[in-house]
Order: structure tokens, then C-alpha cells, then sequence
């Protein structure tokens, strides 16, 4: 079976945890921080704090920026559910604003309606590893005033004109789940430039303390630490990380060559000026393509290909965000196409034999 994912776990990752647990330093320590230091560098931001997960990262982005209870938020409603799920955690209210088809993240011109007098921060996502139309929402939330949280969980070195993801807005979030570009098996980074909110994130982070004073609280907070053992991989993961991001968008131009010309299928398209760092291949199986896509998952199964659905259901369906008054016939575009994505697998450990194995199963149909 060619899975839709695969860690790349190396020796260096190996030695480099058996040094900390051997270093008698397991916990939050130098590692955590010459990691923040170094992704710092890589996303072009002055400063990372390091977290026990990207949802940690998302929460205390939201903290920092000063989202409060009542204060509204807007996403998208197709995305994994920790996007909006930090909003309730700072209990705030999620209000999306539908879809481009084009690149499956947030559509600017649907923002501006949405933005009432409760609106504190617009939570863009950079779905897949494709960079969120940045020029055209930060002019919204320039001219009304709302601060940018980027949840680039998804897009660890991809960019846009440049401008890497995580620095597209005024605090950026990063996740190093085992299936990401990188990992740290469990794990995230805040990003920002601003002090600070990276001081209110590291308060967060460590029960509501300053690393400066002990036992002094300043507030509610959580244990959001990350270990010197998952800072030690994830070190060792941005050395070969860019390598990785280049083979995954090698493969998805192989792809691409190949699903592109059948007809019904609908390949991944990657906007002016934008790096996408394909965290996910997704093809949008049409209504005029010979399978529906749940039959052509099943038939790429036979031919030994996983594939994914991400996602299969669009946010403001489940209960406990619908709640807040939304229903099926809200977001059209995002509802049409959780049922029509497949996600295809696109990791750099994919050999040449495999990806021709995935074009095949497709042109035999
Ligand atoms: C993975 C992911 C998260 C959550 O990250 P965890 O590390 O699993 O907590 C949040 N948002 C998006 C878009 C993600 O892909």
C-alpha cells in the first residue's frame, strides 16, 4: 500500500534524542530554545515560541492577539477543526466566510460582510500548504482595523511574493504533528514579530507565569510546553526540510502532467507569486469524472494507492459550532467540495515507481 503519509525519521533524529534523554535535560530546555531560534530565522519572524501542539499554538495565538469572550473571529469552515476549536477556547464566536474553489482557502471578497462590530481578527488558514490570498485580506484587516492569525499548520515553508508563511499576518501558528512537512511527533511554534505577543505566549504556555519570575501568575494559563526530546527532532527535521518541500512539489508537478489531461479530474492550482509546499495533493473529482469520488477511493485502494478525504465535512455542520446558527446551504462552495476532494499521496518518500503506480490507476478508469 502506498500511504497517504510516512514520517522521514532519520538516524541524525534518533541520535539526537538519545543525546537530550541522555543529557539528563528532557523537559523544556536549551533544545526547545535553539530550536525556536532557528525557525525564527527560517520564517523570516523575530520571534517562535515553541508548543506541545499546533492547537496549543492556535489558542495562544488567539490569547495574545486579545480575543476575549463575545469577540468575534472569522475563518473558513473547511479546515481541521483545531482552527475553529481555538476560538471556542478563548470562547469567542467562529464566523466563516466560504471558499475559492480555485485554492480551497478563505475568499476575501466574502470577508467584508461578515464584519460586525464584535469582529476582533480574521483567522486565515493556508489549506494543504497553499499560502491564503494574503494582499487582498490584509487590506480588509488594515482598513477595518481586525489583527491576522495565520494558521500555517499546514504550510511550513511555503510563501508568498517571498514572504514565507507563519510571517503573513500579525501571529502565525505551525504544527508538527507526525503526518506534517516536519515533525516533532507531537508539537507547534508561534510565530510573530511582535514581543509582545510572544511574551503572552509564553506566559500561556507555562501556567500563566513569566519565564522571568516564578510563582508569580499573571492569569489563566495552561501547560503548553514542548520537550527537549521533540525539539531535538524537530532540529534535525529543518535541516533537510527544504529538500523534503522540493521533492513533494517535484511530485505534485509529476501528477499533475499526468491526472491533468483526464477529464473530470481537476488538479491542484498553485496562485501568482505563491509557493505551495503541498502538505496535501487535492483533486476535485467532478461530477463529469466516470467514478464518484468515494468509488474511485475504493478503486485506488485495490490498486494498492491510500488516499484521504480532508475534509469530509465542513465546520459549521458539527453540533457544537452550529449552534451559533449555521446550516447546511451556508457555505455552498465548502460544501460542495468536502464531497468532492480526494487528497492523493505526494510525501518525498514516494519512489518514481509509485508515483507512476497512482498516474496509472487513474488512466486505467
Ligand atoms: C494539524 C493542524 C492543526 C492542529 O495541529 P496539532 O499539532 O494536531 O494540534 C491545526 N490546523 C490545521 C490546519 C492543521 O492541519
Amino acid at each position: 500500500m502506498i500511504n497517504i503519509s510516512k514520517p522521514s525519521i532519520g538516524k541524525e533524529e534518533i541520535d539526537a534524542v538519545v543525546n537530550v534523554l541522555k543529557s539528563g535535560m528532557i523537559a523544556q530546555g536549551p533544545k526547545t530554545k535553539e530550536f525556536e531560534q532557528e525557525f525564527a530565522k527560517f520564517a523570516g519572524v523575530k520571534y517562535a515560541v515553541a508548543m506541545n501542539s499546533g492547537t496549543a499554538a492556535l489558542h495562544a495565538a488567539l490569547y495574545a492577539a486579545g480575543v476575549k469572550e463575545n469577540d468575534e473571529v472569522i475563518t473558513t469552515p473547511f479546515t481541521f477543526i483545531a482552527t475553529a476549536n481555538s476560538i471556542l477556547m478563548q470562547n469567542a464566536k467562529p464566523v466563516f466566510a466560504d471558499i475559492e474553489e480555485d485554492n480551497f482557502n478563505i475568499d476575501a471578497s466574502q470577508i467584508e460582510n461578515k464584519i460586525t462590530k464584535k469582529t476582533k481578527a480574521i483567522l486565515a488558514v493556508d489549506l494543504y500548504g497553499h499560502p491564503y490570498a494574503y494582499d487582498d485580506v490584509k487590506e480588509i484587516a488594515d482598513k477595518h482595523g481586525l489583527k491576522i492569525i495565520e494558521d500555517a499548520c499546514q504550510a511550513v515553508g511555503a510563501d508568498f511574493n517571498g514572504k514565507k508563511c507563519g510571517s503573513l499576518g500579525d501571529i502565525g501558528t505551525f504544527s508538527f504533528y507526525a503526518t506534517k512537512n516536519m515533525t516533532t511527533a507531537e508539537g507547534g511554534m508561534l510565530t510573530t514579530d511582535n514581543e509582545e505577543y510572544a511574551e503572552l505566549a509564553k506566559q500561556l504556555r507555562h501556567h500563566g507565569q513569566s519565564e522571568k519570575v516564578r510563582y508569580e501568575y499573571f492569569g489563566l494559563g495552561y501547560n503548553y510546553r514542548m520537550t527537549d526530546i521533540n525539539a531535538a527532532i524537530g532540529l534535525e527535521q529543518m535541516k533537510k526540510i527544504n529538500e523534503w518541500n522540493k521533492k513533494r512539489i517535484d511530485n505534485a508537478a509529476f501528477l499533475s502532467k499526468r491526472l491533468g489531461k483526464i477529464k473530470g479530474i481537476k488538479v491542484p492550482a498553485v496562485q501568482k507569486n505563491c509557493t505551495h509546499v503541498f502538505h496535501q495533493y487535492t483533486i476535485i473529482v467532478k461530477d463529469d469524472f466516470k467514478m464518484k469520488r468515494d468509488g474511485l477511493m475504493e478503486h485506488l485502494k485495490q490498486k494498492g494507492v491510500g488516499s484521504g478525504v480532508y475534509y469530509p465535512k465542513p465546520l459549521h455542520l458539527f453540533k457544537h459550532i452550529s449552534k451559533f446558527g449555521y446550516k447546511q446551504g451556508d457555505f455552498p462552495v465548502a460544501e460542495k467540495l468536502s464531497q468532492q476532494v480526494l487528497s492523493l499521496p505526494i510525501h518525498p518518500q514516494l519512489t518514481k515507481e509509485e508515483l507512476e503506480t497512482i498516474a496509472k490507476a487513474f488512466e486505467e478508469i
